[in-house]
């Protein structure tokens, strides 16, 4: 079973990703963009480089999700494998970007995946007040930069992505506390398993 979790900065993605490390120890952890030796490099090239194109950086978003696929998700398709995004964020930060029409985004993600996309995706939801709140206990960086409308902008996407994808969504709310949210999602993945 391949499951993924998905959310905007700060909605507790990492924390959830920790907790379930714990809970089922023999499943294979991994993470999109960067869960491959190459797709460091990508990681590294598209966040801290000097890209100007979005175009160029859509593409190297799919090559890196191509390797992950090709090297980490169906050699272990044996395995609970849940990762820290997916094609989903893939088609959510592109479409907002409106790069390309939905439909051409499917087909490059399709592509990337040769199909093999999370059989379930979690949704981290924040509202605006608590995302406001959230940012504004960060420091000053990169994602506070961006803006509250650009990023409750990208969690719509998110959930749309997902659809367009057909992919299983559950969205969870993610103002719930840390440990009820855990409870949502391993509830989930033991009645499936
Ligand atoms: O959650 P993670 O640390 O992996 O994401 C790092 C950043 O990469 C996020 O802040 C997000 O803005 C960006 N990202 C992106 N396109 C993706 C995945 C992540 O722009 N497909």
């Amino acid at each position: 079973m391949y499951i993924a979790i998905e959310g905007i900065d700060t909605a507790g993605k990492s924390t959830q990703i920790e907790a379930l490390r714990s809970l089922f120890p023999d499943a294979l952890i991994t993470k999109e963009p960067g869960g491959t030796t190459v797709g460091t490099e990508i990681r590294n090239m598209v966040l801290h480089g000097n890209l100007k194109s979005k175009t160029a950086e859509l593409l190297l978003f799919l090559a890196d999700r191509a390797e992950h696929t090709e090297s980490v998700i169906l050699p272990n398709m044996n395995k609970l494998i849940i990762s820290d995004r997916s094609a989903v964020s893939g088609m959510a930060y592109a479409s907002v970007q409106n790069l390309c029409d939905e439909p051409v985004l499917v087909m490059l993600n399709r592509l990337a995946t040769g199909g093999t996309l999370p059989d379930t995706v979690f949704i981290l939801k924040l509202t605006s007040e608590e995302l406001s709140y959230r940012l504004s206990q960060k420091e000053h960086d990169v994602i506070e930069s961006r803006g509250t409308e650009y990023l409750l902008g990208i969690q719509d996407a998110l959930i749309a992505s997902a659809y367009a994808l057909g992919i299983q969504t559950v969205v969870i709310d993610a103002t719930q506390s840390i440990d009820t949210i855990t409870k949502e999602i391993t509830t989930f993945i033991k009645g499936a398993l």
